[in-house]
């Protein structure tokens, strides 16, 4: 089981802040920004190269989660980041599905 799925079943323990049938949410262990959050499917699905139609009820449940998620955290009000690394040359370091939620500041117009 990958460290994501581990975290997800509860194996692991993590700072979550919203679960669901599909998804769990918790806080990044090493924070990019002043709020930073990983959302990920309870199903293994290595990154944004294996949606395909038959997981995509899944990812779409992801996002769905994402303003419910974004409305409970003051410090989101005023907006947010989301990003998913697919592959080596986006650095992608863990191979199970994640959007980072990313916010409480104000960030620049640069995404990399
Ligand atoms: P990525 O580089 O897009 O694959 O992002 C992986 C993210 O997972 C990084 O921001 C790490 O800080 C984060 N991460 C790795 N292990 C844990 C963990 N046990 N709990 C919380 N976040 C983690
Ligand atoms: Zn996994």
């Amino acid at each position: 089981m990958c460290i994501f799925c581990k975290i997800a079943s509860g194996e692991i323990p993590s700072a979550k802040v919203y679960e669901n049938e599909f998804c769990v949410a918790f806080k990044d262990i090493n924070p990019q920004a002043p709020v930073h959050i990983l959302l990920i499917p309870k199903a293994h699905i290595e990154s944004v190269n294996q949606i395909n139609e038959e997981n995509a009820n899944i990812v779409c449940e992801l996002m769905k989660a994402i303003p419910e998620i974004a409305s409970s955290i003051p410090e989101l009000k005023d907006g947010y980041r989301v990003i998913s690394n697919c592959g080596k040359n986006a650095g992608q370091t863990v191979f199970h599905l994640h959007f980072h939620i990313l916010g409480g500041k104000e960030m620049n117009e640069h995404i990399i």
